[in-house]
């Protein structure tokens, strides 16, 4: 299970019923230091949590293919 909060407000974004690592997500095509920065994994379950922005606080679209997952 892959969830998306907003960074900024907190609010949640939405989730994604599969992997973290699911090609379609690209979450596997950041650098290690982008996937630390935005990834997190909260014990003890292994839902993955992509730290992003919601479009209320983005000032620009960034990472696009995020949002409608
Ligand atoms: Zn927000």
């Amino acid at each position: 299970m892959v969830r998306y909060v907003c960074r900024h407000c907190h609010r949640q974004i939405g989730q994604f019923e599969g992997a973290w690592s699911d090609p379609q997500l690209g979450l596997q095509d950041l650098t290690a230091a982008e996937q630390q920065e935005i990834l997190e994994v909260r014990p003890p379950d292994t839902t993955v949590w992509v730290k992003t922005l919601c479009e209320r606080c983005l000032p620009v679209p960034w990472m696009e293919e995020l949002w409608y997952n």
